[in-house]
């Protein structure tokens, strides 16, 4: 049916605009280098996801409150609720981490404050990350934008979940 391509190609569309706003807008207060390896490692949907938590993170690297018991990091934004993250496994027991299984932004205050790089690839899931074009393929730099945006994806959650995980994230 036409009307389901038109709106697969509307909801592409607006996911573009989307994260091309979140990229200019975080753009300055995160560290350019962070900002290109998140956009290179992960699809445009969890770049997205992963630049709100950071730029969380960032904001609260100073007066969040992490308390480290054995491989345990106890992480507050307000001093009340704490999340759990697991120091080695890189995982938090909040509702971001725990529904897109993406580094939130409790993991990446316990990085900042832990001296460790804020972002490395391995942070990521493999079905969150860009697909690898083939290397017959000519390359070029739009290219790889052009596949991640008309490649039918299965990773990608309708724009109610989006919202939903959104207001999640920001209340944990
Ligand atoms: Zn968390």
């Amino acid at each position: 049916m036409h009307l389901d391509t038109n709106k697969s190609l509307e909801c592409t569309y607006e996911q573009a605009v989307s994260v091309s706003k979140v990229r200019y807008q975080h753009g300055c207060a995160i560290d350019p280098t962070t900002t290109r390896l998140v956009n290179d490692v992960c699809t445009p949907y969890a770049a997205d996801l992963i630049m709100k938590q950071l730029s969380v993170a960032y904001q609260f690297t100073q007066t969040a409150t992490v308390n480290i018991v054995e491989s345990e990091a106890f992480v507050s934004f307000d001093g009340t609720n704490f999340c759990a993250v697991d120091c080695s496994r890189m995982v938090c027991n909040c509702v971001f981490n725990n529904t897109t299984k993406l580094p939130c932004k409790h993991v990446f205050v316990y990085r900042a404050q832990s001296q460790m790089s804020m972002f490395t690839a391995d942070l990521i899931a493999q079905r969150w990350r860009k697909p690898v074009i083939a290397s017959t393929a000519t390359p070029t730099t739009s290219q790889c934008e052009a596949f991640a945006f008309t490649t039918p994806r299965t990773d990608i959650l309708s724009k109610t979940d989006k919202t939903d995980w959104l207001l999640m994230s920001q209340n944990s």
